[in-house]
C-alpha cells in the first residue's frame, strides 16, 4: 500500500504516461489490490482493477454461497452493493476525460450470471474499472492517493463484509433467487410452460424503464381454474395462475394488460430482484419471443412449413434473403427458435405480420390457396405442438379464429385475468383445414455459417469485435443489428456474444457441426468455466447470454456465405 502511494506521488504531475508504472499486486489491510491495466491517456477506456478479500475474512454464512445459485445471487448482491459504496464514497469526476470515475458492471432488474464478482471458497474478488485522474494530460498522483487510499478502501469495506452489510437483506436476496430456480424447474414437473403468481406486479414504470410501475399498480390474481399452487424451499406455499401445454390465448379489451403479462412472460427466462414484482413469474428458461422483422437478413432457414411456392418458384426449404418480410422474418424466427430446441413460443398481435397470423374465410374465397405462399400460424400452431411439442401463447384481440385452436383461453379485463376457455369453445367452429396440407416441421435444415460469416478481422485488424449499446454488435465486418431480439437484456450480454462468436468460430465451426450443436457447446463451456475463457483479459463487464440470443446474433450477420 505504501509502495503505491510513493508511486503516485512521485508521478504527480508527470506525463499520463507514467502511470504505467502502478501495474502489479499491492497488499492493503482489508484486501488486496491487483491493478491489471492501466489506461493509455484521461479519455481511454478505463484503467482495470481487481479487489481481493480472504473468503473467511468476508465472513459470508458458508450456506449463502456453497450452491451454483445461491453463489450466483450472492455475486450479484455483493456486485450491487459495491455500485452502491462508489455512489455513497467515490467523489467522482476529479479532472479531464474519465479522471475520477469509479465502476463496476452490475445487471438491472435481472440477476445474471456475471463476471465482476467472484466468490470461491478461497477469495471474494471484486473486478471494477478506474479513470486514473489526469489534469489536463498530466497524471495527477494526488487525486489517485485519494482514490486508491481513502475511497477504494471505503466502498471495499461497505460491500465485501457480510458484517457491514445488512443480513437480512443479503439473505432474502438469496432466497428469493432460490426460490425462483426452484419454480422455474418445477414447471417441468408440473407439466407447465409458465407460472404468474398472486401479488405479482406486471407493469413497469415506462417502456424504456424496466423498473415497476409503483403508482395504482393492480396486482395479479389468478383465475380459480386455472389455478396451481407450488411449495418453494423459502417461501413455502404460493399460489398463482399456471399456463399448461398446448395453445393458450391472451384475448381482451385493447389496453387492458395483454402485451404487460406476455412481456413478463418473456422475462420470466431470467429470476428478478426482490422487489422487481416479477420475482415470481416463471417460464421454461427456453421459452421464445417470436415476433415479425422485417428487413432482417436469414440464412438458409427452411420456412416451408409456413411459406411455399413463392413466385417465381423461389426456394423456401433453405431461405436466403436480404431483406426479410414481416411474414417470411417471423417464420424464420419460428423455425429459429425451434433449432433452438424451445418449448414455448410467445407471440404479440402487436408485433406480428398480420397476414402471418390469420387468413379469414372471404380472404380465402377472394385469393385461392394455391395463391397465397403463406399458410397463417393459425393453420400451424397446433402442429407445432402435436408434431413438435412446442407449446405457444398468443396475444389476439383482434380476431375470434384463434378460438378454433387454443386449449385455455385467458381475458384480461382492466388487468385480471378471467378463464374464458367454455365461452371461447362455444363460439369456436371446427377447423376450416388447408387446402393443402402444411409441411413438416421436424426436417430442419442442417446449416453452418462459412467462414467468412464468422470471420472477426477488420481493415488491418485481424480481431475487432466491438459493442456500442444493447443492440449493436461489431463483430469483424459485421453490424449486427439486434433491436428487435427481445429477450436480451443487458449490454454484458451483448458483449460476451461478440467474444463467444469468436470463441465459437475458433473451436467449433469448422468440426462439421452444425450451428446449434456448436453453440450448445459454447454454453456449456460458459457454464462449466466461466466467462473468462472468452476474452484475452481480464474484465469485469461480461453477462451470459442464452443460447437464443447467441444464435440470434449469428443469425442476423448479413454478410458471407453458409453452409
Ligand atoms: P394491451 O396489450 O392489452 O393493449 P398493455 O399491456 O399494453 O395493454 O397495457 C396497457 C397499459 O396498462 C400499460 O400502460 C400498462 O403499463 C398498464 N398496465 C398493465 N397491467 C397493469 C396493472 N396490473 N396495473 C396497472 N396498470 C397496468
Ligand atoms: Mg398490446
Amino acid at each position: 500500500m505504501e509502495t503505491l502511494r510513493k508511486k503516485l506521488l512521485a508521478l504527480d504531475g508527470k506525463s499520463y504516461k507514467a502511470y504505467k508504472n502502478i501495474e502489479g499486486r499491492y497488499t492493503f489491510p482489508n484486501f488486496v489490490l491487483n491493478i491489471d491495466h492501466v489506461q493509455g491517456d484521461p479519455f481511454a477506456t478505463p484503467s482495470r482493477i481487481n479487489v481481493q478479500v480472504a473468503t473467511s475474512h468476508a465472513a459470508f454464512p458458508d450456506d449463502l454461497w456453497q450452491t451454483t445459485v445461491r453463489r450466483i445471487a450472492l455475486e450479484d448482491f455483493i456486485a450491487r452493493a459495491v455500485r452502491q459504496g462508489i455512489h455513497k464514497h467515490v467523489k467522482g469526476r476529479r479532472g479531464s476525460g474519465g479522471s475520477g470515475k469509479m465502476h463496476i458492471s452490475t445487471s438491472g432488474q435481472q440477476v445474471l450470471v456475471r463476471n465482476a464478482v467472484f466468490v470461491s471458497p478461497d477469495v471474494i474478488e471484486a473486478r471494477l474499472t478506474l479513470g486514473l485522474p489526469a489534469q489536463g494530460r498530466r497524471a495527477a498522483g494526488r487525486e489517485a492517493v485519494a482514490m486508491f487510499m481513502d475511497e477504494l478502501p471505503e466502498v471495499i469495506d461497505a460491500a465485501l463484509y457480510h458484517a457491514n452489510l445488512d443480513s437480512q437483506q443479503v439473505r432474502q436476496h438469496v432466497h428469493s433467487i432460490e426460490d425462483q430456480d426452484v419454480l422455474r424447474h418445477w414447471l417441468q414437473d408440473a407439466g407447465l410452460v409458465a407460472f404468474v403468481a398472486d401479488g405479482a406486479l406486471l407493469p413497469r414504470a415506462s417502456g424504456v424503464d424496466d423498473r415497476p410501475l409503483c403508482e395504482n399498480a393492480l396486482p395479479f390474481m389468478a383465475p380459480g381454474p386455472l389455478t396451481h399452487t407450488v411449495i418453494l424451499p423459502n417461501s413455502g406455499e404460493i399460489r398463482g395462475l399456471g399456463i399448461g401445454h398446448g395453445v393458450t390465448l391472451i384475448v381482451g379489451g385493447g389496453f387492458h394488460g395483454k402485451s404487460t403479462l406476455l412481456h413478463a412472460l418473456e422475462r420470466g427466462v431470467y429470476n428478478h430482484i426482490p422487489g422487481d414484482g416479477r420475482e415470481r413469474v416463471a417460464t421454461v428458461e427456453n421459452a421464445v419471443k417470436v415476433r415479425a422483422e422485417d428487413g432482417r437478413a436469414i440464412s438458409r432457414v427452411n420456412i416451408s412449413p409456413f411459406i411455399d411456392h413463392l413466385p417465381f418458384g423461389r426456394d423456401t426449404v433453405s431461405f436466403s434473403t436480404e431483406n426479410a418480410s414481416g411474414s417470411t422474418s417471423q417464420a424464420a424466427n419460428i423455425i429459429e427458435a425451434l433449432e433452438c430446441g424451445t418449448q414455448l413460443l410467445l407471440i404479440d398481435e402487436d408485433t406480428s405480420a398480420t397476414n402471418f397470423m390469420i387468413r379469414d374465410e372471404r380472404m380465402q374465397a377472394l385469393v385461392a390457396d394455391d395463391k397465397e405462399p403463406i399458410t397463417p400460424l393459425i393453420h400451424r400452431v397446433r402442429d407445432l405442438y402435436q408434431q413438435c411439442g412446442v407449446s405457444s401463447v398468443i396475444v389476439m384481440g383482434g380476431s375470434g379464429d384463434y378460438f378454433d385452436v387454443a386449449d385455455t383461453v385467458i381475458m384480461l379485463d382492466a388487468y385480471q385475468p378471467h378463464d374464458v376457455t367454455t365461452q371461447a369453445r362455444a363460439l369456436a367452429r371446427s377447423i376450416v383445414p388447408a387446402t393443402t396440407p402444411g409441411k413438416a416441421f421436424d426436417e430442419p435444415v442442417s446449416r453452418r455459417p462459412g467462414v467468412d460469416v464468422l470471420s472477426p478481422a477488420r481493415a488491418n485488424r485481424e480481431v475487432k469485435i466491438n459493442t456500442r449499446g444493447l443492440n449493436d454488435l461489431l463483430y469483424g465486418e459485421h453490424h449486427i443489428d439486434l433491436s428487435q431480439v427481445e429477450q436480451l437484456i443487458d449490454i454484458g450480454q451483448t458483449r460476451s456474444m461478440g467474444l463467444m462468436i469468436y470463441y465459437f468460430a475458433q473451436h467449433y465451426a469448422a468440426t462439421g457441426e452444425n450451428l446449434i450443436q456448436g453453440l450448445q457447446k459454447v454454453m456449456t463451456d460458459a457454464q462449466q468455466q466461466g466467462l473468462d475463457i472468452f476474452s484475452p483479459y481480464k474484465v469485469g463487464d461480461l453477462a451470459l447470454p442464452r443460447l437464443h440470443e447467441l444464435a440470434a446474433a449469428i443469425n442476423r450477420i448479413r454478410e458471407g456465405q453458409w453452409q
